[in-house]
C-alpha cells in the first residue's frame, strides 16, 4: 500500500466530529428521491486523482448528494458537472464526466483533496472541524509535495494560510489571485464552482478555464 493509499484508507473509518458523522450518515439513509434506489457514500470522501500530481485542488467539502453519495469528489453534483469539464479542456482529466466511482475517470497531473472530509450542514464545517481534518491535508501536501496549490473558494484559501502560518495580510482571496509561500509553492485562488456562483454568473466557463491556463502557467516557474 503507498503512502496516499494508507491516509484514505485512514481518512474513510474517520469519526473525529460527532455533528459531521451524524450529518454525513443521516443524509445516506434519507437520500434525495432521484436516487432513492443508490446505496450513498455516507462516509469521509477521500483524496482523488494522480498520485504524481504537481497540482492540489483544495475544496471545501462533500456536496450532500454528490460526493457523500457518489464516495469521489466532485462525483455526481453540479459542482462536478462545472469542474470536470474544465479540467478535460485543460489537459488534467481524460474525459469531462464524473458520475461515480467506476466511470473510469483519471487525472493527470492534478490530485483533489478538500479542507473537510465530511459533509457539513447548509456546507457550513466549523473551525473546529476544519481543525480535525486538517492533518489529513497536511500529509497529501507532504506526500504528493504539490508546486501549485488551486484553493476552490475562500475557506479553503483561510485553511492553507493557516497551515503554514501565513499571517501577511497582503494574502487576500481573489479569484485568479497568486501567491507564493516561502515553501515555494504556489497559491492560486479560484471562486468555487457551487451552482451559488455557476448559475448567478459569478463564476463563468471562461473565468474558470483561465484557471487552469493560470495554473499551467505556474508550473512552468518550477
Ligand atoms: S470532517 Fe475530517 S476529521 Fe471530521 S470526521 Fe470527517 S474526516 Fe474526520
Amino acid at each position: 500500500m503507498t503512502e496516499l493509499e494508507k491516509l484514505n484508507s485512514e481518512i474513510i473509518v474517520c469519526h473525529k466530529c460527532p455533528r459531521l458523522v451524524a450529518w454525513r450518515e443521516e443524509v445516506a439513509r434519507v437520500k434525495r428521491r432521484a436516487y432513492k434506489d443508490q446505496e450513498y457514500w455516507g462516509k469521509p470522501v477521500p483524496g482523488f486523482g494522480d498520485p504524481n500530481a504537481r497540482v492540489l485542488i483544495v475544496g471545501l467539502a462533500p456536496g450532500a448528494h454528490g460526493s457523500n453519495r457518489t464516495g469521489r469528489a466532485f462525483t455526481g453534483d453540479a459542482s462536478g458537472g462545472f469542474l470536470y469539464p474544465a479540467l478535460y479542456r485543460a489537459g488534467f482529466a481524460d474525459q469531462p464526466i464524473a458520475v461515480s466511482r467506476s466511470d473510469g475517470l483519471t487525472l493527470k497531473d492534478l490530485y483533489i483533496a478538500a479542507a473537510a472530509r465530511c459533509v457539513p450542514p447548509d456546507n457550513k464545517p466549523t473551525l473546529e472541524e476544519l481543525n480535525n481534518c486538517q492533518p489529513y491535508l497536511e500529509r497529501e501536501i507532504q506526500i504528493l509535495k504539490p508546486k501549485v496549490i488551486v484553493c476552490l473558494g475562500r475557506i479553503a484559501f483561510a485553511r492553507i494560510l493557516r497551515m503554514y502560518s501565513v499571517r501577511n495580510p497582503s494574502f487576500k482571496f481573489a479569484h485568479g489571485a497568486t501567491y507564493q509561500l516561502m515553501t515555494g509553492h504556489w497559491l492560486l485562488c479560484s471562486y468555487h464552482p457551487s451552482q451559488q456562483n455557476t448559475l448567478t454568473g459569478k463564476l463563468t466557463v471562461k473565468m474558470f478555464d483561465d484557471i487552469w491556463v493560470k495554473a499551467k502557467e505556474l508550473l512552468l516557474n518550477e
